[in-house]
């Protein structure tokens, strides 16, 4: 079934057209990846869903079209959205952090069962608990973004560029664990990366964006085999 639905997606800043067009569909429990150059258009579409950026077109969750709504009421119906450069409280300790993102809940078994999961997921924010976010390196601040989005139990995770400035084994390392919080939790997610490679430990299937359009789309393994995915996006 098809939880997410973007249909010909427009965005402006001010006069200038950023999304012309946007279609892209993401099942329940699937990963799909949004690919393209500095630019393209990529953090627009997602924030054009979470609703920080007035789109046009269409976009439906769950069957709803939930275009014009305000953040707060996009996050209450279950899609969580990590932002580039991750957004953490740098003065509040990973704990409080992880608390933070469940502040919604009142499933208070639940909330301490899933940051035991994410701690097991995650296992260097274990040994920083109760440090405070702005010590931690930049690869354990994305996994505390993506461990406080978890812990809203979304049913949609719109991740923006986890790889941003980390060395490329970090990055590997966050995108595995990403993968096997998807694998256990369930959770759909729609990333954007402008590393194809990275984005293909996680996602099934990926649509390339470019100046605002889907150029072409496919299955992983399809992309993968493509000359011209080769040379713009794996650096070969
Ligand atoms: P990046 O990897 O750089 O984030 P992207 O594919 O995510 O690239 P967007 O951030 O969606 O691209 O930007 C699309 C276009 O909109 C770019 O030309 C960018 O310069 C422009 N843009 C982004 N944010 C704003 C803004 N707040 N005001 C005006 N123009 C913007």
């Amino acid at each position: 079934m098809t939880l997410l639905e973007l249909q010909s997606v427009t965005a402006f800043y001010g006069p200038v057209q950023v999304l012309d067009g946007v279609s892209l569909s993401v099942p329940e429990g699937g990963a799909v990846g949004i690919l393209g150059a500095n630019g393209a258009g990529k953090t627009t579409t997602l924030r054009s869903i979470s609703g920080t950026v007035r789109a046009g077109g269409r976009i439906l969750y769950d069957g709803a079209d939930i275009r014009g709504k305000r953040p707060e009421q996009v996050a209450a119906m279950g899609i969580a959205h990590v932002p580039e450069g991750r957004g953490g409280f740098g003065a509040l300790t990973v704990r409080e952090n992880l608390r933070i993102g469940a502040y919604l809940r009142r499933d208070r078994k639940g909330v301490e069962s899933d940051i035991e999961f994410v701690l097991e997921l995650f296992p260097n924010l274990r040994e920083r608990y109760k440090s405070h976010a702005s010590a931690l390196s930049g690869g354990e601040q994305q996994m505390l973004a993506v461990g406080r989005a978890f812990m809203a139990k979304p049913r949609l995770l719109l991740l923006d560029e986890a790889s941003l400035g980390l060395a490329p084994s970090t990055a590997m390392t966050v995108y595995d664990a990403i993968a096997k919080l998807r694998r256990e939790s369930g959770i759909a997610m729609l990333v954007v990366e402008q590393n194809a490679n990275l984005a293909f430990r996680l996602v099934d299937s990926a649509t390339v964006l470019e100046t605002g359009r889907n150029v072409l789309s496919g299955t992983s393994a399809e992309l993968k085999g493509m000359d011209e995915i080769r040379r713009a996006y794996l650096g070969g």
